[in-house]
């Protein structure tokens, strides 16, 4: 059994895929191919924005978003604790301080009311400006958008859309990708949607903004390539990728997304008596990144992670460890505001095998150990 198995995926779509990459090669349409423009459409339509500017991968992406944003020295950006490194990475990457703020016991997401404390706080110390809070989709359910907006709004930030894990999720039918100001997502291979290598997009319905990403993510071009206004990046997706994707977009679309989410279903119904299962919001659609169930404790995680292991069952531990206790951010002065929940949930989250190619006898397997061992 495979934890995310991406090779029975490429079985199912292997002429269609095959075709589509030596289509590309006989072109040897590399870079910025036509197939790149056309899913940027694609892309753009399914997640009903105007604009959908793709790149090399999703850390680009919210780099692109904070360059975009103009975010740098002396600007505060709020981080939930609970989550990829990359979302607090780019942030200090560009010169910003990223504050972190606690997470809810429940979708796991950013907590509204830790948020807005960690605001006042750097409001109140005087030091950086509050500029933009990047929310997490985390394991494929949205953030709770209608609070964290109002917050933004009431402060002035700007909303920047993690949606690296988000891809397919919904809220009340508007998807995720759209609830940004500007939003970013990724195609790593293990994503939602994922392509067969790096790549990544960002999403938004600002037109100057669109133009500014543009030129960015190709050496902040200005008419072409050789003439350069801004300082930028070379981060562009492959056509191959683009290509990849396509194949792999209209298969999301017909029923990837509703098999992922009829196998959390099955979990659901077996485990919800026995352990903590993942919380999905009324109206909220999860793409099911992650199936992640959570323990009493440090102890149990790891005894059952032991159990599931000793039957060839493959789980994961997302996040081991959270933001705040990472090396690289210990010099930044990154914490405001108490963050318990995060910390605590490290020691108990518990990943489980899910995708949409997963078997019932495999989910029985998994659901079997988990009745044995409670
Ligand atoms: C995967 C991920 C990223 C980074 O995406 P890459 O394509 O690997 O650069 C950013 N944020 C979150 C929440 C992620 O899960």
């Amino acid at each position: 059994m495979q934890f995310r198995d991406l090779q029975a995926q490429y079985q199912v779509l292997k002429s269609q895929i095959d075709s589509a990459v030596t289509a590309v090669m006989t072109d040897a349409d590399f870079i910025s191919g036509r197939k790149v423009s056309e899913l940027e459409e694609q892309l753009a339509a399914y997640v009903g924005v105007k604009h959908c500017i793709s790149c090399g991968n999703g850390t680009d992406a919210l780099t692109l978003a904070l360059m975009t944003l103009d975010i740098g020295a002396g600007d505060a950006v709020f981080v939930p604790d609970f989550t990829f490194f990359a979302s607090g990475e780019t942030v200090a990457y560009e010169g910003a301080v990223p504050i972190f703020v606690d997470v809810r016991e429940d979708t796991l997401n950013i907590c509204s009311d830790s948020f807005e404390k960690a605001i006042w706080k750097v409001k109140k110390e005087g030091k950086l400006i509050p500029r933009a809070v990047v929310t997490v989709d985390l394991f494929g359910q949205p953030a709770d958008y209608s609070r964290i907006k109002e917050i933004a709004k009431e402060y002035g930030l700007a909303v920047i859309e993690d949606a690296a894990q988000g891809f397919g999720g919904a809220i009340d039918g508007k998807r995720a990708c759209s609830f940004g100001d500007i939003s970013t997502t990724s195609f790593f291979p293990a994503k939602p949607l994922g392509c067969y290598g790096d790549g990544g997009a960002v999403f938004t319905d600002n037109d100057k903004w669109a133009e500014l990403i543009r030129s960015y993510r190709i050496h902040g071009k200005g008419t072409d390539k050789y003439d350069n206004i801004r300082i930028g990046v070379n981060s562009r997706l492959d056509t191959i990728q683009a290509a990849i994707l396509q194949v792999k977009l209209k298969a999301f679309e017909e029923y990837e997304l509703l098999a992922v989410n009829q196998a959390a279903e099955f979990y659901n119904r077996e485990l919800k008596d026995v352990v903590k299962i993942p919380t999905v919001m009324e109206g909220f659609y999860s793409s099911w990144a992650q199936y992640t169930i959570v323990l009493d404790s440090e102890t149990e995680r790891d005894a059952l992670q032991e159990q599931l292991k000793v039957q060839n069952i493959p789980s994961m531990i997302y996040y081991p460890k959270p933001m705040h206790e990472q090396t690289a951010f210990a010099d930044m002065d990154c914490c405001k505001v108490e963050l318990d929940r995060s910390s605590s949930l490290c020691k108990r989250v518990l990943s489980l095998p899910i995708h949409p190619y997963i078997k019932k006898e495999d989910q029985e397997k998994v659901i079997e150990v988990i009745h044995h061992f409670k």
